[in-house]
């Protein structure tokens, strides 16, 4: 039988506890998933590309069948570069569902075969964003138990910088 292998793309800017805990859960249904980090030049980001790739990774490195890479660019050009059919969403709340329903449609439409997975949200992270954490860092709220220790230590240094 073929490998079952998934992606999950997203800006990870920064990773939460909400998208660790969709990685650990899918991780036990797909044989692997690369966890692909979206960059969009246009768009402003808290954290480089580079630092997201590596805080990503070093959250995520107790799962053995998880990866992380980096895409500039149409996620369904990253998942035909790969061969993968396969691409896990998270959903929070039900306003989450028209944007990932309208950006299923349109991947699935300019990739034909392309299946989205949705994971509903553990409900202890389904408020959880990371524009939220980012807001309430900034501000000298408490993110620990949104955050790992890792992220919340590099949003207190990112944050004394600017
Ligand atoms: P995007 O920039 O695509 O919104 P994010 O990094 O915010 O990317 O999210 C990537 C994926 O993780 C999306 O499917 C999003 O719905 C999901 N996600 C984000 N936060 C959570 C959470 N707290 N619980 C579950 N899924 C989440």
């Amino acid at each position: 039988m073929s490998e079952r292998i998934a992606i999950y793309p997203g800006s990870f800017d920064p990773v939460t506890l909400g998208h660790i805990n969709i990685v650990e859960r899918t991780s036990k249904i797909f044989d692997h998933i690369h966890v692909v980090v979206m960059h969009n030049p246009s768009k402003k980001y808290l954290f480089s590309v580079e630092e997201r790739v590596k805080l990503t990774g070093l959250s995520l490195e107790h799962l053995s069948n998880v990866s992380v890479d980096y895409h500039c660019g149409l996620m369904v050009d990253y998942a035909r570069k790969k061969g993968v059919k396969c691409v896990i969403r998270g959903l929070r709340a039900v306003t989450d569902f028209e944007f990932e329903l309208q950006m299923a449609n349109a991947n699935r439409s300019m990739c034909p075969g392309l299946e989205i997975f949705f994971l509903m949200s553990d409900v202890t992270y389904s408020f959880i964003s990371s524009s939220m954490v980012k807001e309430v860092a900034k501000f000298g709220g408490d993110v620990s138990t949104w955050v790992s220790p890792l992220i919340e230590r590099e949003l207190k240094l990112k944050f004394v910088q600017t």
